[in-house]
């Protein structure tokens, strides 16, 4: 299924080349602001502190607030977009909010916002997506687009082609994490896979990762942030308040700007680009052995599978179910015991067996189904 949309998803991008504002801005791209804008003075003292550290920044504040639960405070709305021209004005960022619908969309464009993005709980609902993207139609403006909510990636996928489909070029993808079952520690689990996965389907789109909504807690931002760049992610959204335990929307993982900058002056921002010769070549060679393994190890699993099969074929002779506890836990607490002295994780280890058990499962009840063995 994964392939056949990544096939849609390269004819779209053949198409359509990217050219936009963060290909001409300089990496790490970092998109800084409180999470809603609250009043004139809040916007614009957050952005004054913000820029005693850095220039190039695009700053952030939420006009129109996406809250779970009704009663809470939902936003300035309209009358936040003078402030973010004032920010623009007096301190020379580029500005930036969420749009949920077109209306929000139009106010924008009139008021001299320089991109949007669309919020995780936008990006959850198609309908939404598509009339943002109709609206957009004709548009030059740079649209960020966040990921659902829950971990589905084609939901995602689909935000960026119809945003794609609309014309719109210059997109960027940002990671704040998903709500599963059990988030903690952090609010909202990072999915690192679904991210790097988004990586290879679009290099050409900046990939930034909004620690503030994946951590909920200051504390735990500069592990995320630092991971974030350790998996080649291009910037970070950093959610920067004047005054955090007053603020309205977000109270628990907003920082100050100086706590902002001590963050950002401890992080490593690393290039994905290999330069020096003598590394290359020293990467290439040890690359090649990884390769020689890879193959081994896919030649083991297949004889794995072939004996799987004819395990299959006897139980079924002999009436016998698939699975078989007792020789599941045997399997379980040999490889644990291997594991440990070779000095391998015990989950790690335990998630592979997991997977190979699972197809082996699949392998036997095919075999177990088919009239014909
Ligand atoms: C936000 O950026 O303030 C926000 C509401 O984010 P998300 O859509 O990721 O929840
Ligand atoms: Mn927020």
């Amino acid at each position: 299924m994964m392939s056949t949309q990544t096939n849609e998803i390269e004819e779209i991008k053949a198409v359509k080349p990217y050219a936009g504002f963060f290909k001409k801005a300089s990496r790490p791209y970092y998109i800084f602001g409180p999470c809603s804008a609250e009043s004139e003075e809040q916007v614009i003292s957050t952005a004054k502190a913000i820029s005693e550290n850095f220039s190039d920044v695009v700053y952030r504040a939420g006009l129109w607030k996406p809250r779970t639960r009704p009663g809470n405070f939902e936003g300035v709305g309209e009358k936040g977009l003078g402030w973010l021209k004032s920010v623009k004005e007096q301190f020379g960022f580029q500005v930036c909010t969420e749009v949920a619908n077109p209306k929000h969309l139009e106010l924008c464009l009139k008021n001299g916002i320089d991109m949007v993005w669309l919020g995780a709980r936008t990006t959850v609902n198609p309908f939404s997506v598509q009339e943002i993207a109709d609206a957009l139609k004709g548009v030059d403006i740079p649209v960020l687009i966040k990921n659902p909510i829950h971990p589905e990636l084609s939901l995602w996928l689909g935000a960026i082609e119809r945003i794609q489909n609309s014309g719109i070029n210059d997109i960027g993808l940002i990671h704040r994490g998903v709500h599963y079952r059990n988030n903690l520690p952090y609010r909202n689990l990072p999915y690192w896979e679904f991210a790097i996965e988004l990586k290879r389907l679009f290099p050409e789109y900046p990939l930034l990762c909004d620690a503030s909504h994946i951590c909920g807690t200051p504390e735990l931002l500069p592990k995320v942030a630092q991971k974030a760049f350790d998996l080649a992610m291009d910037g970070l959204m950093i959610e920067t308040h004047i005054d955090p335990p007053n603020a309205l929307s977000d109270v628990q993982q907003q920082i100050t700007p100086d706590v902002l900058e001590a963050l950002i002056s401890s992080l490593q921002f690393k290039s994905s680009e290999i330069l020096n010769e003598e590394f290359k070549n020293e990467l290439d060679s040890l690359r090649n052995k990884i390769d020689v393994i890879d193959e081994e190890l896919l030649e083991k699993i297949a004889l794995r599978m072939h004996y799987i099969k004819k395990i299959g074929k006897y139980k079924k002779e002999n009436n016998v179910t698939i699975f078989q506890l007792e020789r599941w836990n045997q399997i379980i607490d040999r490889v644990r015991k291997l594991a440990t002295n070779l000095g391998l994780s015990k989950p790690f280890v335990k998630k592979v067996f997991d997977d190979i058990h699972d197809e082996s499962i699949s392998l036997q009840r095919k075999i177990g189904n088919d009239k014909d063995n």
